[in-house]
């Protein structure tokens, strides 16, 4: 069996309810769960690396507030609360560029007030934390560690992770495996962003299934508001995200799980202790990735 799990990152504050809908009902439908990276208290002027306006700032139509909290769109909350296939992953904690990318102090005031945002608006402590950029530090990779059983980012890096990780790292990539864990905290790497509008819509159906069949677990991450331009759907690549959920839901080697069956040992993997087995960790690691693949 092989498995895959499906990360949208950027649910916030400013996401139409009918995007999400539109974008996931085929999934919902086919019983396909959907792990929304969630930024707790969005930025309304959020600049992506090269100092462009950030993708879902299209729907920001007349807000004059620099932050708005999760919790304040009411109909966003409700309609994730009410569908157990969606899954709220903690984003970051405002979108600030490489916000994570920081000390410890930075790290666990970061992570304190997302978490706080994100149990105010009445989300179940999320069971992963994401990144924007997938940028972190090591003092923020070891924060996350300690408050989230799994981390889910762009690749590995020596550089990037507390020294006292590093034998495991070198262990896990010696062994080429593209996730890790240490001390009962799961560290998934993903292929690049496949699902994604900078790509040729016709390449990325097969992409996706290569990718699906070259290792026992892929995560596959993509962005709800590339689906739109400038609000208006995009029909074409909406209907190349549908065609991903029918081709996973119809392959019976195939099965499309959360970060939380990870976590709470639903779904088990060869070489991951169950999540929380072994937390509280501080420290250690293991594993691969290659260097130098594209954040998303
Ligand atoms: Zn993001």
């Amino acid at each position: 069996m092989r498995y895959v799990i499906l990360r949208d990152d950027d649910t916030c504050a400013l996401t139409p309810v009918e995007s999400l809908e539109r974008l996931y009902r085929p999934f919902l439908k086919r019983g396909l769960p959907v792990n929304l990276a969630t930024i707790p208290n969005v930025r309304t002027d959020a600049k992506r690396p090269d100092g462009l306006r950030e993708g879902f700032l299209q729907f920001n139509h007349e807000t004059t507030a620099p932050f708005i909290p999760i919790g304040q769109h009411h109909a966003l909350v409700d309609y994730l609360l009410s569908e157990p296939l969606y899954h709220v992953l903690h984003h970051g904690y405002d979108h600030s560029v490489f916000e994570f990318d920081c000390n410890a102090h930075d790290a666990e005031y970061r992570l304190a007030a997302g978490a706080q945002r994100l149990a105010a608006a009445g989300f179940p402590t999320p069971h992963a934390f994401v990144a924007p950029y997938d940028r972190l530090s090591p003092a923020a990779m070891q924060a996350a560690a300690r408050r989230y059983p799994v981390i889910s980012t762009g690749w590995f890096e020596l550089r990037r992770l507390p020294r006292s990780w590093w034998p495991a790292y070198v262990a896990a990539k010696l062994r080429r495996r593209p996730h890790w864990s240490t001390h009962g905290t799961l560290l998934l790497s993903h292929p690049g962003c496949l699902l994604s509008k900078h790509r040729p819509f016709e390449d990325i159906l097969g992409k996706v299934m290569a990718a699906v069949a070259t290792q026992p677990l892929t995560v596959l991450v993509t962005h709800w508001w590339e689906y739109f331009d400038e609000t208006k759907p995009n029909t074409e690549f909406i209907s190349v995200l549908h065609q991903v959920a029918d081709h996973l839901a119809r392959d019976p080697g195939v099965r499309v799980i959360s970060f939380a069956d990870l976590a709470t040992g639903r779904v088990t993997l060869p070489w991951f202790a169950p999540a929380g087995a072994e937390r509280p960790s501080r420290d250690s690691g293991s594993v691969p990735a290659p260097g130098g693949q594209p954040a998303c």
